[in-house]
């Protein structure tokens, strides 16, 4: 009777097909993980807003994904939305891939690593220029490293040194 709900409110079962290059069993991620990192990284759960200290954290340095450790945000792309979760204007390209999220009964933009799955929020398309797209994250999935910097690449290589 109340099936359909609770199968909504569930989640339906998220697309299998894709493999990740980081790829653990369930217990395998349960092992590595702390319950709260476990929550968000595996069953799309979201923190409570304002929970995470890294919501207020606005040193220099790179957020990685708490379940393999790839980068996913700088520090400069940070940015204060107001709602109580980290939140950030854009990704470290190649980081991060969506998929649409019809939980709750809304129609949302899903984020996860894309070298674990591991889902880490949603974007929403009301953040600030010059991308417009507010990465809204879950400060349990993410790892910061406090003065880390991204090793910089540039297209026009004039200034290259390797
Ligand atoms: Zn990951």
């Amino acid at each position: 009777m109340a099936e359909g709900l609770l199968g909504r409110l569930g989640g339906k079962k998220h697309a299998p097909a894709k493999e990740f290059a980081v790829a653990l069993s369930e217990e395998g991620w349960r092992r590595k993980l702390s319950p709260a990192q476990y929550r968000v990284l595996r069953e799309h759960g979201t923190e409570r807003a304002g929970t995470s200290p890294l919501d207020k954290e606005y040193g220099e340095g790179i957020y990685h994904c708490a379940g393999c450790g790839q980068p996913l945000f700088a520090s400069d792309s940070k940015f204060n939305s107001g709602t109580g979760w980290p939140s950030f204007s854009a990704p470290v390209e190649h980081a991060v891939e969506t998929e649409t999220d019809r939980s709750f009964f809304m129609t949302r933009t899903e984020v996860h690593c894309s070298r674990c799955g591991g889902h880490l929020g949603h974007v929403f398309d009301d953040g600030p220029q010059p991308t417009g797209l507010r990465y809204c994250m879950n400060g349990a999935a993410l790892d910061f490293q406090r003065g880390e910097k991204l090793p910089v690449v540039r297209e026009d290589d004039s200034s290259r040194t390797i």
